[in-house]
């Protein structure tokens, strides 16, 4: 039967294919497709791993027997005996041989697609005893797939196998079928991976629109929904979905009529994409002359590759802290990080490269396993240059490591975050010894341009003060508009809440652009605001003359540009400043 499940749009686009459902906890496990002569080793791989957690349980019942019954309550041989038997049940074995067999799956991959199968036919079971058995399969399987761990490399195949099985308004047997992920959560972390799986598309329970997840679902440029609630429960594994990232809607089991409108839809946006993309050598200049510089942001130093190709003329803002996450607690070091930064440097050509020093906290935790949500208000916790701060070698670490890069072409450096004199003060001085250091050293390394991000409103307040130790400004909309409205921006019960046309927000975003360019000094927009075609004309009309947003974003927001006349615009956005009500001027 087919049903929908509403949700917030986060990227746009239409993708059409079989959902793969995955438990929060295992969106980690490696999703990679196999090629057909690998299905015996994969196969194999499970049966070995299974094996040996069997062999682990057995030892641990025979030296519970030799200890004795007082030693070894009954209770817990008991249990083990059902762990064993779980571990053996056909239905796990066969259903893993089919997900490498059938779908050519990788063995993690498969065993943990079998694994929410039966664990939704627990929770339907109506007995509380065999109901809680799911606790018990979760671990057995986590054991094994803790075998698994570095067993065998990875052989990526980036393609859909071929299947037969589709609805046939849709595809026809010679393409292949597209998967999107189902979760309950993605952490950024999460999106790391899932940059490099084969993923079309993804769905999830919680999150807000300025997520950082949902951020990243951006920079892919693939349709996903979050805030989508239930999304995991009611959808099953193999189920044909449609997502709708314009709308924020995912619909499940669609009839052959929805199927072809989406798929009508999915042609449409294909072809309104190639044909943006041919203004990637267009220079950004409005109607009545104003140059506008159309940077990227970016998350790993190969995205630099995208942004050329999207025609940005620099990177207004990599995001550092992606390079810090998922790693276990194990920090990248001066020289994996020098690496890195130099390696985006290169990749943009000569092109100048702003790079922000480490912004983790909040919705951006280093680790999944790593607590930092017990804290009661992560987003106003220790964060961003609180966090930098608090542990100068670290710090220090970065930013002798930006230095360095900056004799490899030109670098802009960005620190997030800051509110205080005191913290202006302390990260100069911290600048200042990095440069001693590599002096000290002999290390090579390169002028920079000193930028703040203006996303407090205690910044956007103060700003005579920031304009007094940089050269340039970057506008952080995301979290301006966060802690201007005081509410969480990970938070989908909130979402409604989150308002760029807020009048505060305008205010504080107009006043920014307008005091830095009196006092003759870069700003530039990198929040979401700055791809949102939508407010392309606003921003422009407010005086904006520098975008950074996700290569993807940048032919829309280039179209809006050419056809914008600021001269025009500047009234027009001044009522709207002035508005109490501004989304209805902008609407009018
Ligand atoms: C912002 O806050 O607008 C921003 C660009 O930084 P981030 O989204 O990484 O917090
Ligand atoms: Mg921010």
């Amino acid at each position: 039967m087919s049903f929908a499940v509403h949700g917030l749009a986060v990227a746009r686009g239409v993708a059409i294919g079989r959902a793969v459902l995955v438990a929060s906890s295992r969106v980690d496990v490696a999703h990679y497709f196999i090629a057909p002569a690998d299905m015996a080793r994969e196969i194999d791989r499970v049966r070995q791993a299974r094996n040996a957690v069997v062999e682990e349980i057995m030892r641990i019942q025979r030296s519970l027997e030799e200890r004795g019954p007082k030693e070894a309550p009954h209770e817990l041989t008991a249990l083990l005996d059902v762990h064993l038997m779980l571990l053996q049940d056909e239905s796990l074995t066969l259903g893993v041989k089919h997900w490498i067999t059938e779908r050519l799956y990788n063995a993690e991959w498969a065993l943990t697609t079998q694994l929410e199968i039966i664990a939704r036919q627990f929770d339907e079971m109506e007995d509380p005893y065999l109901r809680e058995r799911k606790a018990d399969l979760e671990q057995v399987v986590e054991r094994v797939l803790r075998q698994m761990k570095g067993a065998a490399s990875p052989i990526t195949v980036p393609r859909s196998p071929r299947r037969s099985d589709q609805p046939d308004l849709l595809l026809d047997d010679t393409m292949d079928v597209p998967l999107v992920l189902v979760a309950h959560d993605l952490s950024p972390a999460d999106m790391l991976q899932f940059k490099q799986s084969v993923f079309a598309g993804f769905v999830t329970d919680v999150g807000g629109k300025t997520s950082h997840t949902a951020i990243v679902a951006r920079s892919m440029d693939i349709p996903a929904v979050v805030g989508a609630r239930g999304a995991s429960q009611w959808v099953r594994q193999d189920d044909w979905v449609i997502i709708d990232g314009d709308a924020g809607v995912m619909i499940v089991d669609p009839s052959p009529i929805i199927l072809a409108e989406y798929g009508f839809k999915q042609r449409q946006a294909d072809l309104e994409r190639g044909r943006l993309a041919r203004l990637r050598h267009t220079p950004a200049v409005t109607l009545d002359g104003q140059k506008i510089e159309l940077l990227a942001n970016i998350e790993m130093p190969e995205d630099a590759q995208a942004a050329l190709q999207a025609g940005a003329v620099g990177v207004g803002l990599f995001r550092s802290e992606f390079l810090f996450m998922g790693r276990e607690g194990k920090l990248p070091d001066e020289e994996e990080q020098y690496q890195a930064y130099r390696r985006a440097v290169e990749g943009m050509h000569g092109l100048p490269v702003t790079i922000r020093t480490v912004d983790v906290g909040a919705d951006k935790p280093l680790d999944k396993t790593v607590k930092e949500g017990a804290n009661l208000n992560p987003a106003l916790g220790l964060r961003a240059i609180r966090w930098s701060l608090a542990d100068p070698a670290m710090f220090l670490n970065q930013l002798r490591a930006i230095l360095r890069a900056a004799a490899h072409g030109r670098v802009n450096l960005l620190i997030p975050m800051l509110a205080h004199a005191h913290e202006i003060r302390a990260t100069l001085a911290l600048i200042q010894q990095a440069r001693k250091q590599l002096d000290a050293r002999g290390h090579v390394h390169g002028t920079v341009s000193l930028g703040a991000m203006i996303e407090v409103p205690a910044a956007a307040l103060s700003l005579r003060l920031f304009l007094k130790y940089f050269d340039f400004l970057s506008i952080g909309t995301n979290d301006l508009i966060q802690y201007t409205l005081a509410i969480d921006r990970a938070d989908e019960a909130v979402a409604h809440l989150y308002d760029p046309l807020h009048p505060a927000v305008l205010r504080l975003v107009a006043e920014t652009i307008s005091l830095a360019q009196a006092h003759g000094k870069g700003v530039c927009v990198c929040g979401e605001m700055a791809g949102d075609v939508s407010l392309t004309r606003l921003l422009l009309g407010l005086g904006l003359h520098s975008f950074s947003m996700h290569p993807a974003q940048i032919p829309a927001v280039k179209q809006e540009i050419l056809r914008a006349d600021t001269a025009k615009l500047r009234p027009w956005a001044l009522r709207v400043l002035d508005s109490d009500e501004p989304a209805n001027e902008l609407t009018a």
